[in-house]
This record gives C-alpha cells, structure tokens and sequence, in this order.
C-alpha cells in the first residue's frame, strides 16, 4: 500500500475515534512520523496538505526541515541532549519531550539568544517503565511550576509514550491517567503553562489515546511502514 492510501486510513480511523469520543476531528492533530524515512515519502503526502511530521533525531529534523518546505510543522519527539538544543529551537514547532529542569534551563537560554519562544511538553513516563524517558507523575507538577518561571518558553501540555502492548485496552488507564494528571496541573494556573496539548498515541494505540483525549497523536509505522535500522 502507497504511504498515501494508508494516511487516508488513519485519517479515517482518527476521525471515528473523535466520532465515537463525541469530539470534532479538528481538536486531534494527526503527527506523521517520518522519522529514518527518506524525504521522497514525506514528498507523497504533501498533495494532502499534511503538514506535521514528528522526527526522534535532531539531524534528521534539521537537515529535512531545510529541504522541505517551511511550511511544514515539525515536531521534535526524541530525547533532546542540552548541547544539540541551539541546533533545533527555531525549527521544532514543539518539543515533546521535556523531562528535566535542566533541560528547559537550556532551551529557554537557546530562545533568548535566538529570540523566540520555544513550545514544550513534559514527558511523563505514566508507566513507570525504567527503560523511559520521562519524569514520574508525581514530580510532575514541581518541574512545570520551575519551569514556569524562565523566560521565552510556554509550556502546552503533556506527552507520553505508553508501552508496547498487543491489545491497545491495555494502555487506555495510562491515557486517561495522563489526562487527569494535566487537569490537576491545569487547575494550578501556573504563569506560561497551559495544558491544551495531550501528546499520546502511536500506532498500535492511537484510536484509544483519542477517547481518552490526546490532541496530538504520533504516527508512524502504520502512515510509512516498518522501520529499517539494520542501515
Ligand atoms: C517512533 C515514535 C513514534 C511512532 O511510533 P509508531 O509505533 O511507528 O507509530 C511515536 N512517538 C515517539 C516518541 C516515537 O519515537
């Protein structure tokens, strides 16, 4: 199947997932992950005027961000090291992937030099996996009301990545804990935070991730295939 007939099915099922959620398909943004894909199949998505793509690599983004069009969003989803911040603050429409002061500390000094102001999530490692990325929830709440106090960075909300399961079910109580988690934080009326942007859903679980409220879903394999690392 071309990568733009099966976009056309995910669409499709993102929108049933908002149909059967009762929300408008308008409040969920589909984020096709190009990420180790070549430019060419990003090339057969733009006649649909797809304009998110979500990279895990800093090279990767900026190099494809200067090939392609500056029309397009580009999302950073990848752990981000401090010394590789200056290279994507003015290309990464958001950064989903903020687990640490330090790190904000960083993006925030990046901004003022360039002067602009960076979009961020705070990862959320819901589940408790050691092998994630992530701050726990219950050191959430601390990290935002720090990081609400540095200049030229607004925090947009949460992301997570849920673990690798058969049966998306398995991961909705992650989803919905997630959500809950960015209501509490809402609520606290921080200075430069809102919690408008739900980051949560891949492949295997994004039509669960909408029902439980994701405004941001990551797509990758079921837009472009399985990934290949063996080159
Ligand atoms: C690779 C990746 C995705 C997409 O994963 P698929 O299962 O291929 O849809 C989503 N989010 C993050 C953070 C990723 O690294």
């Amino acid at each position: 199947m071309s990568v733009i007939e099966n976009y056309r099915i995910v669409d499709e099922k993102v929108r049933k997932a908002c149909e059967r959620a009762g929300r408008k398909r308008e409040e969920v943004t589909l984020i096709a992950v190009s990420k180790t894909k070549p430019v060419s199949m990003i090339e057969e998505l733009l006649p649909l005027h797809v304009v998110d793509f979500g990279e895990n690599k800093v090279q990767e983004l900026t190099s494809k961000s200067e090939i392609l069009s500056s029309d397009l969003h580009w999302h950073m989803i990848g752990h981000l090291q401090r010394n590789k911040v200056k290279y994507i603050i003015d290309k990464a429409c958001l950064i989903h992937s903020v687990d640490s002061l330090r790190l904000a500390e960083t993006i925030s000094q990046e901004a003022v030099k360039k002067n602009v102001t960076a979009s961020i999530l705070i990862e959320v490692n819901v589940a408790g996996e050691e092998s994630k990325f992530g701050v726990a929830p219950n050191d959430t709440e601390e990290l935002i009301e720090k990081i609400s106090h540095l200049s030229n960075i607004q925090v947009k909300g949460l992301m997570t990545i849920a673990p690798f399961v058969e049966n998306a079910e398995e991961n909705r109580e992650i989803f919905r804990n997630l959500r809950n988690l960015s209501v509490d934080i809402q609520e606290k009326k921080f200075n430069n935070v809102t919690m408008n942007v739900l980051s949560m859903g891949m492949t295997g679980d994004y039509e669960v991730a909408i029902e439980e409220g994701a405004t941001m879903v990551r797509v990758g394999t079921g837009i472009f295939g399985e990934r290949d690392y063996s080159k």
